[in-house]
């Protein structure tokens, strides 16, 4: 069982960057308790039509595998060497240059050689050689060849499931090698056996049943939002609507689950309703289309695709111009590089025009889908909104480019923006830790379970280095970011590494500052925390 007793914070700072005394291939997978998650529970096989639903653990010896697993995962393999150029690339061109090999957050957090991204690749790789090169069928373990064994798929469930998709590697390696790309072929290819974490599968499974990954059914969601309004009004003095499945809107307004249901992210969805309303955007959000999150990015391609296809579904049904999307992560890897080829083109909605400013959003032509930072930035730039950044001078604020919206979308400049504009107190983390060479927060991908915790601390440790950093030389207090996956999983690693910084969505930050028409004398953030007082020439 995973009943890890988590080490403090000074004992797993020890880490040990010594390879294993056997050869990696020798080396079997050690499943200890705090480092691996729960295996997908057959019931939410059974709702997604997954393969191989049963009662399983990965400690467990026999892990039930089909009689077939062996002939299967091959089978798998050879379709997704022909369909995807990309994979058969990746598993030729490594030159084994080392160039990723340090920076990986799981490797420096763990000093685990196999979490080097280079090595973690051969784990594939290695089997690859073996039954679908000649010199790896002629000469086995000399050309870096090994047999498919169970050994082998328990070895790649624990380390592609050590991987959070975050790309970060890729960005150093001189021939674009994209270790997510692997990592997610190594998923799709476990999934064939039903090989599978059930942080991922439930949320995907509950995404198909209710519309999103916390299975909120479409009266709770209402509730939801009609609390979270009622709490703006108790704060600004102000009403704002909260529009449902509204047909006809101009635009439909979609954004991750957690922002509706779980703090810090309820404070972002109440930066949202205000803007919209001080704004008068003519939006909806869908009670149908919940959900911005797409879980099926940590499971199979087909899986990424049938769960964005509802966005595009409910936007068509609503009759609504184009869409808006939410500080989400991987909402908007998938839009940025899958969504034109896997559901596209959304030729039946318009090109997105900002109604306030008529700015046109050439950049999603395409998708039809505009990211919340680029059209407030626009807002601001254009003079469209009344923001008094001293409401934020309780606040040290220091910004964590999210993996996907950064690498994904290049999306580094509009958030800061948003928060220069509505903060006067924002400090960088170091440059080598920031923008395309982000840090990962450690529990992305499906990783962010509490039977993992141990490998997520490892993991998100580089990151909350550089917050303990910018911490100590400015005092920062607060950690902005785009994503709800991170504004969860980067509390709990504050928590443990740097307890006083808490994590904030920068539309919190945009809406604490934003000076709302009719509001009543505001003396509290959103939070209910209390303002900093004025000096007399601060007053506005
Ligand atoms: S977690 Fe990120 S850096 Fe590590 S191997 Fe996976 S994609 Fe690369
Ligand atoms: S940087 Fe690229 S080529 Fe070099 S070892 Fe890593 S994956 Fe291979």
């Amino acid at each position: 069982m995973s009943s890890a007793k988590t080490p403090k914070p000074d004992e797993l700072i020890q880490i040990r960057y010594e390879p294993p005394e056997t050869p990696w291939m020798d080396t079997p997978v050690d499943f200890r308790p705090g480092t691996w998650s729960y295996s997908g529970t057959a019931k939410n096989l059974v709702i997604l039509d997954l393969p191989n639903p049963r009662a399983w653990q990965p400690y467990d010896e026999d892990w039930k595998l089909p009689e077939n697993w062996k002939q299967i995962i091959l089978e798998g393999m050879r379709e997704r060497l022909e369909k995807y150029r990309s994979f058969r690339l990746f598993m030729d061109i490594c030159v084994r240059c080392g160039a990723c090999a340090d920076k990986c957050h799981f490797y420096i957090g763990s000093g685990d050689p196999k979490n080097m991204p280079v090595l973690r690749a051969e784990l594939l790789r290695s089997v690859y050689r073996r039954y679908f090169t000649e010199s790896g069928k002629r000469f086995g373990r000399l050309a870096g060849a090994r047999d498919l064994t169970v050994d082998v798929l328990k070895e790649w469930f624990y380390y592609f499931y050590q991987c959070t998709e975050c790309r970060r590697c890729s960005v150093f390696c001189p021939y674009g090698i994209d270790q997510a790309e692997i990592t997610m072929m190594g998923r799709e290819l476990l999934n064939l056996v039903g090989c599978n974490i059930n942080w991922v599968v439930e949320p995907a499974a509950n995404c198909f049943r209710t519309g999103n990954h916390l299975g909120i059914q479409p009266g709770g969601i209402k509730d939801m939002l009609e609390f979270i309004a009622d709490d703006i009004e108790d704060r600004t003095g102000v009403r704002v609507e909260v529009p449902l499945n509204k047909k006809g809107a101009e635009v439909l307004f979609v954004a991750p689950s957690g922002d509706y249901f779980a703090d810090p992210g309820t404070y972002t969805c109440m930066g949202y309703l205000m803007l919209f309303h001080e704004i008068g955007l003519n939006y909806t959000f869908s009670t149908y289309a919940s959900e911005g999150g797409n879980f099926g990015l940590f499971m199979s391609h087909e899986m990424v695709k049938r769960l964005n296809a509802k966005i595009y579904a409910e936007a068509k049904r609503l009759g609504v111009k184009w869409i808006l999307g939410g500080e989400c992560g991987h909402m908007w890897r998938v839009i940025q590089q899958y969504m034109d080829t896997m559901n596209g083109p959304a030729d039946f909605l318009a090109e997105p025009v900002s109604p306030i400013t008529g700015t046109r959003f050439e950049n999603a032509r395409s998708t039809k889908m505009v990211h919340i930072t680029e059209f407030t930035a626009d807002l601001i730039r254009s003079g469209k909104l009344k923001l008094d950044p001293h409401r934020n001078d309780h606040l040290r604020i220091t910004f964590h480019d999210s993996c996907n919206p950064a690498r994904a979308m290049g999306l580094f400049e509009e958030p800061r923006y948003i928060i220069r504009h509505a903060a006067r107190h924002f400090y960088e983390m170091p440059e080598e830790t920031i923008r395309e060479k982000t840090l990962c927060c450690g529990g992305g991908a499906g990783l962010g379970n509490d039977e993992n915790f141990e490998m997520r601390m490892r993991g998100g440790m580089p990151r909350a280095m550089a917050v303990k950093h910018v911490h100590e030389k400015h005092g920062v207090n607060r950690l902005a970011c785009i994503c709800a996956i991170d504004r969860s999983t980067l509390s709990s690693l504050m928590d443990y590494w740097v307890p006083g910084v808490t994590v904030m969505g920068v539309h919190e930050l945009l809406a604490n500052a934003l000076i709302m028409t009719g509001e009543k004398d505001r003396t509290t953030d959103l939070r209910g925390e209390p303002l900093k007082e004025r000096t007399d020439d601060e007053t506005p």
